[in-house]
This record gives structure tokens, sequence and C-alpha cells, in this order.
């Protein structure tokens, strides 16, 4: 079985570029407020969501792997 991801947004920096939903389309959603969130939480790990995260202008995407909490992205310092 593949990893677990939880997949988060940080609305309070999300400038609303729309860049995650064109890079991983069936993982982020554009709410009213131009404010990106995961469609799930949690979800298989995926290049798609990588790339989002990676190409995010302003890092406001965060992943975790489920169980044994391990930080995907952003990278550790
Ligand atoms: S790429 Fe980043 S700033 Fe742009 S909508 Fe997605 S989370 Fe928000």
């Amino acid at each position: 079985m593949g990893d677990r991801w939880r997949v988060a947004v940080d609305r309070s920096v999300c400038v609303g570029s729309g860049m995650c939903v064109g890079a991983a389309p069936d993982g982020f959603r554009l709410d009213s407020a131009r404010r990106s969130h995961p469609v799930e939480p949690e979800a298989d790990a995926a290049e798609s969501t990588l790339a989002a995260a990676e190409g995010c202008p302003v890092e406001a995407i965060s992943i975790t792997a489920v169980g044994s909490g391990e930080v995907v992205f952003p990278p550790e310092e």
C-alpha cells in the first residue's frame, strides 16, 4: 500500500494564485474567497501534490506523512 499524506493549506498565507489547482486539479480547490484548500485532508501520496506544494509561490502548502508524522514538505532547514 502506498503512503498517505495529510495536506494542509495555510489560508493566512495563500494569495490565491491558483497554481496548486493547476498542478494538481484533483488535489486542490479555490473557495469563493480565492483561498486554496485540499479536496481531502488526507490523500494518497502523489507527485502532483508535491509539485503543487513546491510550486506555491508563498509556501502555503504543507504535507505530512500519515502515521509516521514525517514532514514531506516543506523540507526541513
Ligand atoms: S499555489 Fe499557494 S498561494 Fe497559490 S492558491 Fe495554491 S496555496 Fe494559494
